[in-house]
């Protein structure tokens, strides 16, 4: 990243902008960063304990192929979610979802998540959300999971904006090529010029939701996301151009947006 003073602010130069830094943003900036690209990763809040991991997950959802597990195949994933209506085409499924879910456990496990495991080695699963298999893995100390993720991600070198809220994303000619936002402790104005745009916003606003509990925290999504994602990506527009939205499974898909993803 090449940092400079611009008449406005910070001018901050990289080859690949992630805007979010949680499930998806981390794996894209990984991604991005196993491919010896230039990445920032900017978030508003900071990459230690950002968006919905940051309060723990304690377990992970995953098909892992486990020999004699019911249920346990990419085949049993599609017959699952892919549905007339809601467009996760099997392609979707297999390329963003199920090619990164054994994978992306093999990073996290031996970078310090402890997902439970049997006395025979396999792993320790739950069956839940009307799922047929046993596609809940447990993690026994799940509330650090996000400080490892963030370990990973500075650890592959990229370039971490913590607390800068992304207000628009720059288009060149239909293409993402950079964003701005300010600090929100300091007020600084910061200006990310890019090759390639991710943005990982995270999917629904849930700040405004109520659930049976009443309990704004208690809900499936971070209750102080702000969808801001929304705004800046409908504005940039996302046809044609080279950078592409992920959200929470894909994004354990660190490998597959650069080297050319097929939606469908
Ligand atoms: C309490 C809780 C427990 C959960 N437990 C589990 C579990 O055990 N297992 C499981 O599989 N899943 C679990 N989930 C769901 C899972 O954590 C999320 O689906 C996943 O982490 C979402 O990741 P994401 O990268 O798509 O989005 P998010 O986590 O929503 O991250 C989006 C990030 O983008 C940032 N951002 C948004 N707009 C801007 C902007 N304009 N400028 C700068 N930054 C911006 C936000 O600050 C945020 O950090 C849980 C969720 C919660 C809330």
């Amino acid at each position: 990243m090449k940092i400079s003073a611009h008449p406005l602010g910070t001018l901050a130069e990289t080859d690949t902008l992630v805007i979010g830094s949680v499930a998806s943003g981390c794996g894209a900036a990984l991604g991005a960063a196993s491919q010896n690209m230039d990445v920032v990763n900017a978030d508003k809040g900071k990459l230690e304990s950002s968006g919905c991991i940051g309060g723990g997950n304690d377990h992970y959802m995953a098909v892992l192929d486990e020999e004699g597990e019911p249920f346990d195949t990419a085949d049993d994933l599609v017959k699952f979610y892919s549905k007339p209506l809601n467009g996760w085409t099997r392609a979707i499924l297999i390329n963003c979802w199920y090619n990164h879910m054994r994978h992306f456990l093999e990073i996290l496990e031996p970078a310090g998540v402890k997902f439970g495991r049997h006395a025979d080695g396999r792993f320790q699963r739950a069956q839940g959300f009307g799922q047929p298999g046993r596609w809940r893995t447990h993690i026994s100390n799940g509330m650090i999971i996000k400080r490892v993720l963030a370990r990973l991600v500075r650890d592959a070198g990229a370039n971490v904006l913590d607390r800068v809220m992304i207000t628009d994303i720059l288009v060149d000619n239909g293409k993402g090529t950079g964003a701005v936002g300010f600090n929100v402790k300091t007020g600084e104005f910061v200006i990310i010029r890019a090759k390639t745009v991710v943005s990982t916003q995270g999917r629904s606003a849930t700040r405004g939701a109520d659930n049976s509990t009443h309990n704004p925290f208690n809900v499936w999504m971070f209750p102080y996301n702000t969808k801001r994602r929304r705004r800046p990506w409908l504005q940039g527009g996302s046809g044609g151009n080279r950078a592409g939205y992920l959200s929470k499974r894909d994004a354990v898909a660190q490998r597959f947006w650069l080297s050319g993803h097929e939606w469908n």
